[in-house]
């Protein structure tokens, strides 16, 4: 008989949460709506490309090498309550993604 796995409770999470956290952000390019070219930082070696994730709202902010493209920098800024408190593996975000869109599977 097969050992019974004990699963800790998952927290409760906002939908938008749940699905990029089990299936990845989906980013829209806002480098042309981020402040006007005076303020911008500017980058010799780099140029700064700003991302929002149109689902949850996390930012992303990448600085890239104008020569060959690698990244030089990148910084995330998360929306409240994004992060948890406990311990989370992907395969409880899986779980937590077929309870959460039930109605997509039904
Ligand atoms: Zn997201």
């Amino acid at each position: 008989m097969p050992r019974a796995v004990r699963r800790k409770p998952m927290p409760e999470m906002e939908s938008a949460f749940v699905r990029c956290r089990t299936l990845g952000h989906a980013w829209s390019d806002i480098s042309g709506l981020g402040p006007s070219p005076a303020h911008r930082i500017t980058y010799l070696q780099g140029q700064r490309v700003m991302l929002r994730c149109s689902s949850c709202g996390t930012c992303r902010e990448d600085v890239w090498a104008k020569n060959d493209g690698h990244l030089i920098h990148r910084n995330y800024t998360y929306p409240d309550s994004y992060h948890l408190a406990v311990k989370v593996t992907r395969s409880d975000f899986r779980r937590k993604y077929l309870t959460t869109f039930a109605e997509l599977f039904a």
